[in-house]
């Protein structure tokens, strides 16, 4: 088994929506970003990237790369996930922890679920997301910013089959 951990933060600017796992959610100010600004997909990328050894999101989508310019996080992820597999490994269960003040994600909470088991091709079981203010406190708390943190847990693929 082998496992990740991703955190990623973007600062507010602009007007929104926010994409948040792939699901445009309305706000007052949008995220400043070199792709989508999608903090729970990018967090979600460098978990993956972790539990297989394979560096981070930067070091495969350089924010310097014109290709990424306004990037639908969603077909990074895609990507990143078709390199796990071709390491030989699935999801065992990826948890999600969403950190802001605004907008409010518990109305979100099943789509988002549902968007990323889609993007990933897995049971919506093995996906959880969460989320939490920070009591006003931080960058966070002055709604200055969103962050994501995603904890993965990957199996081999032969040995989940056979369950
Ligand atoms: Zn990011």
């Amino acid at each position: 088994m082998r496992i990740g951990q991703g955190f990623d933060v973007h600062k507010f600017g602009g007007e929104g929506p926010v994409m948040l796992a792939g699901v445009p959610v309305d706000c007052d100010q949008g995220l400043l970003a070199h792709s989508d600004g999608d903090v729970v997909l990018h967090a979600i990328c460098d978990a993956l990237l972790g539990a297989i050894g394979q560096g981070d999101i930067g070091v495969w989508f350089p924010d310097t790369d014109a290709e990424f310019a306004g990037a639908d996080s969603a077909k990074l992820l895609a990507k990143v996930w078709q390199a796990v597999k071709s390491a030989g490994y699935q999801l065992g269960n990826l948890d999600i922890t969403i950190i802001c003040q605004k907008p409010k994600i518990n109305p979100h909470r099943e789509a988002m679920r549902a968007r990323v088991a889609d993007i990933l091709g897995v049971q919506q079981t093995s996906i959880n997301i969460k989320a939490t203010t920070t009591e006003g406190l931080g960058f966070t708390g002055r709604s200055e910013g969103i962050a994501s943190m995603a904890a993965v847990l990957l199996v081999p693929i032969n040995e989940t089959n056979t369950k």
